[in-house]
């Protein structure tokens, strides 16, 4: 992409109605526009990075044998009824009125809506364990909305739900996506720590926050250090083996949310040297809840024995929009984003120094065609700029790797290749920047 032709709306000053680092960085970079509180659209380079995080979550609810579905966003307030959960909800929930004065929602979660699903279709345990899951559009009425789309009112979500014929199944399914979530949030790069954490209005009676540490998190954290030490993507991880003892090792570390914080345990388990005592984001959330919605909507299948019996369920999101500003609280410095390579909106920024000048553009559109050819994403700034105004725009977005040409290299055959993260830099001859870069 030519950053000439690009919709990247750059803004200097600091926003002012943007408390948090990772909001500030994603209005001045041009990644979101607010439409209304708490309600966002998301601008060619934002979008790019929300699609590959969407991309990342997908991949590994895949790989757990997790089906992947499509529900709507709007919703018959019927099944809600029937749940007991319409009067529950409160005013988080956006209520409609279609033109035949039919009560309809925008859907905060959809736990019933696959319940019914699932009911319609299913009456044997041949038929399960199956694990459904979705990436769609949420809206929660939240009474103060803010930290721009970490806490949104309308916002992304990857929610799966899981059917068992009882608890032992359940808990397999729940494994299951114990793993998948730290995997998930391994591979953007982010360290997320699994905490016991309260059912809340959901229910049920097991359920693990996933939070990742950042100073500006609405949650206290508390665990043991060597938590941090585990590298689970370089586990193999196999969906179909018993994870329960994979997953006791993990949680016997001391891993807290508030709620469930007991100092006296943690300084009796936890040597003093290991506490982390910190702030973190939620960016996930695991619940097993039993038969909550299967009895009230009458999801029953015949076990063995031919008796009905209501499914065990569970449901486990990820706030995949949320993650977006959970990342760059993670990750930035003063100049701006530094994006960990996997969920980068482009791999390489090309920085031209001298547009006008024929020999800086014509090895440009050289080096252009070979990355692009390569399969590698390039955002080239062909603009007619400042270099200061280039440096610092290029940081500000924090693509990963910048190949940076200028008349004086080139008289050397050389350019210059700048690490965002570390900014480290060398100077190389062309070939081997480029060998550098391809994969
Ligand atoms: P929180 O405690 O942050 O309000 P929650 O417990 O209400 O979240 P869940 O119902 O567990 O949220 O939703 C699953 C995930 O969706 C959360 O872990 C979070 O990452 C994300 N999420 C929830 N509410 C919002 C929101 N208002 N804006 C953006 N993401 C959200
Ligand atoms: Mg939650």
């Amino acid at each position: 992409m030519r950053l000439s032709a690009y919709f990247m709306p750059t803004i200097k000053e600091t926003p002012s109605e943007a408390q948090i680092v990772s909001h500030r960085l994603m209005l001045r970079s041009g990644m979101i526009r607010q439409a209304s509180a708490g309600i966002y659209s998301w601008l060619p380079l934002g979008f790019r990075v929300l699609k590959n995080i969407e991309q990342i979550v997908r991949e590994e609810q895949d790989r757990s044998g997790a089906q992947e579905v499509l529900m709507p966003t709007i919703q018959s307030a019927d099944l809600w009824r029937q749940s007991g959960r319409y009067d529950a909800y409160g005013p988080e929930m956006l209520r409609i009125e279609d033109r035949h004065g039919r009560d309809m929602l925008y859907g905060p979660t959809n736990e019933e809506l696959i319940t019914d699903i699932f009911k319609t279709s299913v009456k044997s345990y041949r038929d399960v364990p199956k694990m459904l899951y979705h990436i769609q559009w949420k809206f929660r009425d939240e009474v103060r909305p803010r930290f721009g789309i970490m806490r949104g009112r309308e916002f992304l979500m990857k929610d799966n739900y899981s059917f068992d014929i009882d608890y032992e199944g359940a808990k397999r399914a729940y494994n299951k996506m114990f793993v998948a979530y730290l995997r998930t949030f391994a591979r953007m790069g982010l360290k997320a720590i699994p905490m016991e954490a309260d059912t809340g209005p959901i229910g049920g009676n097991l359920s693990h926050e996933f939070i990742i540490l950042a100073d500006t998190g609405e949650s206290a954290v508390y665990c043991h250090g060597d938590f941090l030490d585990f590298d689970v993507l370089g586990q193999d991880m196999d969906y179909e083996q018993d994870l329960e003892p994979v997953i006791a090792e993990w949680t016997a570390l001391y891993a807290r949310t508030d709620e469930k914080h007991d100092p006296a345990v943690f300084e009796k388990e936890v040597p003093e040297c290991n506490r982390v005592e910190r702030r973190g984001i939620e960016v996930g959330h695991i619940f097993y809840f039993g038969t909550k919605y299967s009895e009230p909507l009458g999801a029953l299948v015949a076990n063995p024995a031919g008796e009905q019996v209501p499914v065990h369920m569970g449901s486990y999101g990820i706030g995949v929009s949320r993650l977006a500003g959970a990342i760059i609280e993670a990750s930035h410095d003063d100049n701006g984003i530094i994006w960990p390579e996997a969920v980068a909106p482009f791999h390489v920024g090309l920085i031209n120094l001298k547009a006008a000048d024929p020999a800086c553009a014509k090895a440009c559109e050289d080096i252009y065609a070979t990355l692009r050819g390569a399969g590698i994403e390039v955002l080239y700034d062909d603009r007619d700029e400042r270099a200061g105004t280039k440096f610092a725009d290029m940081d500000l977005i924090g693509l990963p790797w910048q190949l940076i040409v200028g008349p004086r290299g080139l008289e050397k055959g050389q350019v210059e290749l700048k690490r965002r993260q570390g900014g480290a830099r060398e100077e190389l001859s062309l070939d081997s920047a480029l060998s550098k870069l391809m994969p």
